[in-house]
């Protein structure tokens, strides 16, 4: 059993962390969900790790779940002559479409609708926003000339930011159509969908995801000023959203990202759909054993603010210490849910208007009477996963046992905060139901006689229908 907290850890998989020695580790520290980025890597290496994964939920009777990121329109420069070259402030460079080894005079980036799409005097970020360019003229053709700001090292395939230009690329390219299929075929539960704009890219994802008969979730990346406009939408037709800092953080000021961080776990715990904190969480850790005091604060900042899940990009991907960068993250939000009360009982009333009010309404009173009985489980059967959501929402201080026969749920479930889930296929009766699963969680130690317990479920449980009754009981 691995060490669980509510606040869930993403950790990101590659080359220091896909062998499945590693991987127990961190699934053994705290990692609830692998993210496999799909910018980097090939098929082959991705199956090794879900072969890993899958082989080791087994072994360990753990449900981890995979997060499948795809790059989206993500621009890039090409190889760079040796590995890097310098920039120098005030030197002028050319930025072309046309394929070649970039150095200090020209730069080969990897979109051929770039000098159409930009004009003079717009600024063209690479690497995070390390390396400031700004645009003089262009040719609208395969030629740009750009005058070198903020200079500095410039390395092979480094991200490059357009934030003053409206990209002409659509939100899935070819290559993240072919990596969808794939991800699908390979039975991944969440996908990432990088660069959202509008919240039909997440519709049109979604209907793709339909057509392949796949029951995977989508995961809105809001990295981009356009998609903060249409934030209640997206939110509303994700299943699940990211704050991707790293992006966003270039994409707009970076000063902006603090607020727009809590408006979007804020809003996102309101609609019930779970939020990743995501990128420069633990970053120093990629060459440290130990966080700097900043990031020990930022990710007890992420966990105070109510986010499902917090995440690690190359930290455990190609750091150096992946297994410690778990384990320090785990410690730094078990400190938070141990000692500080305010991040729990976010109660939002039901609306009677919605189709979903029966449900809804159990949910939000089963949190309100745990809160007020101090209940110390609340268990609940699911089919669809709505009611882990929905309890989840509330973040109640019980924790919440959910059981399904559905094992891919099961493991997309792993992404939502607080949300335990085991699996359980008997169907004969609701009182059956509840007696079960008391007696399993009496059984685990997860409950002690004394302990007051909230079921929820759904009766008659034969037609699997909507959570529509409560019951409070002390276990005996
Ligand atoms: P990325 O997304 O790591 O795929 O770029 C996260 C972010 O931009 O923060
Ligand atoms: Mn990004």
């Amino acid at each position: 059993m691995n060490k669980e907290t509510k606040t869930k850890i993403v950790a990101t998989i590659g080359p220091a962390s896909s062998s499945k020695a590693v991987l127990k580790e961190l699934i053994e520290r705290g990692m609830n969900i692998c993210r496999i980025n799909f910018s980097h890597g090939d098929y082959e290496a991705v199956k090794k790790i879900l072969k890993n994964i899958r082989q080791l939920n087994k072994e360990l009777g753990t449900f981890i779940g995979v997060l499948a990121d795809l790059q989206g329109p993500k621009l890039r420069i090409g190889e760079v002559k040796n590995g890097h070259v310098e920039l120098i402030p005030g030197t002028t460079v050319t930025i072309t479409t046309k394929p070649c080894i970039s150095d200090d005079k020209c730069i080969y980036i990897t979109y051929p609708q770039f000098p159409k799409d930009v004009s003079k005097g717009e600024n063209v970020l690479i690497a995070d926003g390390k390396i400031t360019l700004r645009v003089t003229g262009t040719d609208r053709n395969t030629s740009v000339k750009a005058e070198v700001v903020y200079g500095g090292t410039l390395e092979s395939r480094k991200g490059v930011n357009l934030p003053n230009t409206k990209i002409s690329l659509p939100c899935l390219t070819p290559k993240d159509i072919r990596d969808l299929e794939f991800a699908l075929d390979n039975n991944i539960e969440w996908i990432g969908l990088s660069f959202v704009r509008s919240v039909t890219d997440v519709v049109d994802l979604k209907e793709r995801i339909k057509k392949l008969k796949s029951n995977a979730k989508v995961v809105a990346k809001i990295e981009k000023p356009e998609a903060i406009e249409e934030i209640d939408n997206i939110i509303d037709m994700a299943d699940a959203v990211m704050v991707a800092r790293g992006d966003l953080g270039v994409e707009l000021e970076a000063e902006r990202v603090p607020l727009i961080q809590k408006m979007l776990v804020r809003k996102c715990i309101e609609a019930s759909r779970p939020v990743i904190i995501a990128t420069q969480m633990m970053e120093s850790m990629l060459n440290s054993s130990s966080p700097t005091r900043a990031e020990v604060n930022d990710v007890s900042n992420a966990v105070l603010d109510g986010a499902d899940a917090v995440m690690l990009s190359e930290e455990t991907s190609v750091g150096q210490y992946p297994v410690r960068t778990v384990e320090y993250m785990h410690r730094i939000i078990k400190n938070i849910e141990e000692n500080e009360q305010g991040i729990y009982h976010r109660e939002h009333q039901p609306m009677l208007q919605n189709q979903t009010f029966i449900s809804d309404s159990i949910c939000y009173n089963a949190c309100v009477m745990a809160r007020q009985a101090g209940v110390k489980a609340i268990a609940s059967m699911t089919n669809s996963g709505y009611t882990a959501f929905k309890l989840s929402s509330h973040r109640p201080k019980a924790n919440i046992y959910i059981f399904t026969d559905n094992r891919f749920l099961l493991t997309a479930l792993s992404l939502v905060w607080g949300v335990h889930g085991f699996y359980y296929n008997k169907y004969q009766s609701t009182d059956q139901t509840i007696s079960d699963l008391k007696k399993f969680l009496q059984k685990a130690g997860l409950i002690v006689p004394g302990d007051f317990v909230i079921n929820i479920a759904s009766t008659p449980i034969m037609e699997r229908g909507r959570t529509n009754m409560l019951k409070l009981s002390q276990v005996v």
